[in-house]
């Protein structure tokens, strides 16, 4: 790490405090997966470990067996996120990401995604529809166009000139979700934890690179048009090759409304570490004025260069899965509101 990248540590505080009242709803079947599940340093979420090194968000072990695959046989960090996010994006079983995720509430799956690469590159698709995997569309963007972020229909047709075969997302069981929500139609602002399960990947490869991914098909029966932080860079995902990476997932709009990765990493940079970045991240959104966060989830997980890796989210039942020193595992992440 190049000493001019480390900015004196500066007083980093929140301010303002309020409580909201309502509790996150959180599935009974959720807690017990996750109490069952290999849970390790529920408060720490470090690991002083070797690279190769794969995190993700939530409980997606495929995912990063498949990445950690990619690093093992040498490849880049940014193949590994690409296709550790693909093998989410084609599970029709997650309802968040990719096919089959839940659609909005005109019906319509709609996919954001983006990418960032080891020199600063990024890629990034909003709104994107019929096409499944919308993380390699955003690597296309990336590395074939002038551009950092293609929306909507022309998104959707860039991704067929590039190759991508169209289809329908919406999986049966997605949509009768949809159909059973409509009857009553009331869009709470309170996340069930189930419905935000946006997979975010870090990787660091054997020459010490870092890349980063995320795709989400956002937040269930949202308004339609409607984009979170996901395909945003620094508030979904941030990655500086000489500090670290971060990626977050919960409520979109309270992450882009703290620019949360970018943070993250900035924290980092002044010398914080992931887990010590991730927590003051969250720390900023539960101490804004009037914030009601007892309503919401916000989760954010993070690398640095020396391969530590962090995870800090607002309400208990987050996690992280992490591939390092030959052990893929789910980590329960440490979490704010513990009243
Ligand atoms: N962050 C995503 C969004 O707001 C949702 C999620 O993480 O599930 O679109």
């Amino acid at each position: 790490m190049k000493r001019r990248n480390f900015i004196k540590k500066a007083s980093i505080t929140g301010v303002g405090f309020a409580v909201g009242s309502v509790l996150v709803n959180c599935e009974e079947k959720y807690k017990k997966k996750l109490e069952e599940s290999s849970v390790a340093n529920a408060t720490d979420g470090n690991g002083k470990g070797s690279i190769p090194l794969v995190v993700a968000t939530w409980h997606v072990i495929d995912a990063t067996a498949k990445a950690m695959e990619i690093l093992q046989a040498g490849g880049s960090s940014l193949d590994a996120v690409e296709q550790g996010c693909m093998v989410e994006e084609a599970d029709e079983k997650g309802q968040s990401v990719g096919k089959g995720g839940l659609p909005d509430r005109e019906g319509n799956v709609t996919l954001d995604a983006c990418i960032m690469d080891k020199n600063g590159n990024c890629g990034s698709v909003v709104y994107l529809q019929n096409i499944t995997h919308a993380v390699s569309v955003a690597r296309k963007v990336m590395e074939e166009t002038p551009h950092v972020m293609l929306a909507g229909k022309g998104a959707e047709q860039f991704a067929i000139e590039q190759g991508f075969q169209p289809e329908n997302l919406l999986t049966e069981t997605s949509k009768e979700a949809w159909e059973k929500w409509k009857v009553e139609s009331e869009y709470k602002p309170i996340i069930n934890i189930e419905n935000h399960d946006t997979i975010g990947m870090l990787a660091i490869d054997i020459n010490g690179d870092i890349s980063g991914a995320c795709t989400t098909s956002g937040l269930a029966y949202k308004m339609a048009g409607r984009v979170g932080d996901s395909p945003i860079i620094g508030s979904g995902l941030f990655v500086d090759n000489e500090i670290g990476g971060c990626v977050a997932t919960g409520l979109g709009e309270e992450v882009v409304k703290t620019v949360g990765s970018f943070l993250v990493v900035e924290l980092m940079r002044q010398g914080k570490s992931p887990q010590e970045a991730c927590k003051e991240a969250i720390r900023r959104i539960v101490n804004k004025p009037n914030s009601n966060y007892k309503n919401f989830q916000v989760g954010y997980i993070a690398v640095n260069k020396q391969g530590e890796t962090g995870s800090y989210s607002i309400h208990q039942w987050f996690s992280m899965t992490k591939f390092q020193d030959g052990v893929n595992e789910q980590i329960q992440s440490d979490y704010f509101n513990k009243a």
